[in-house]
């Protein structure tokens, strides 16, 4: 996912990327082609890019364990300059960029913001998704904060 800045004019520039969720490296349940809609912004010593990325995820549901599909995404804004500035923004991912250089790849970029954009509650959101009545049920277990309140409510009722 590579963008050449050699002889780009001041302004904004759009691309659409893509390869494959295999070239990228991402892991085994983000499958098929990865898009990257980039807007950069080119000012005299540096590019700030905004990146949005998408790829289709197949996922086993934490609930109902059923597979399903769906659609991971992920924005962010990446800046590119040849000067390092220390006053930048620490929300921007910032990366200095060599004399000569005049290739920006973004691939890093997008497999690491693509895989934490990955749920943590994996849940497949049909209507159909219920716990199956063959797996039992977790026990509800109390949070230990809440057991220690407990006995201590319990010890000043009998005072
Ligand atoms: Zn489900």
């Amino acid at each position: 996912m590579k963008i050449n800045i050699s002889n780009l004019s001041e302004g904004t520039h759009t691309y659409q990327l893509s390869t494959s969720a295999e070239k990228l490296g991402l892991g085994s349940n983000l499958i098929g082609e990865v898009g990257a809609h980039v807007t950069l912004e080119k000012s005299i010593n540096q590019f700030f890019l905004n990146v949005h990325a998408s790829v289709k995820g197949v996922f086993v549901c934490d609930r109902c364990v059923r597979d399903y599909e769906e659609t991971v995404s992920a924005e962010f804004t990446s800046v590119y300059s040849w000067d390092q500035d220390e006053t930048m923004d620490e929300k921007d991912d910032y990366y200095v960029l060599s004399q000569d250089q005049n290739i920006i790849d973004i691939s890093d970029s997008v497999k690491e913001y693509v895989t934490l954009a990955v749920p943590l509650k994996l849940l497949c959101n049909t209507p159909e998704c219920e716990i199956p009545l063959h797996v039992e049920k977790e026990e509800q277990t109390i949070d230990p904060r809440w057991e220690k309140l407990k006995v201590l409510k319990q010890s000043k009722g009998h005072l």
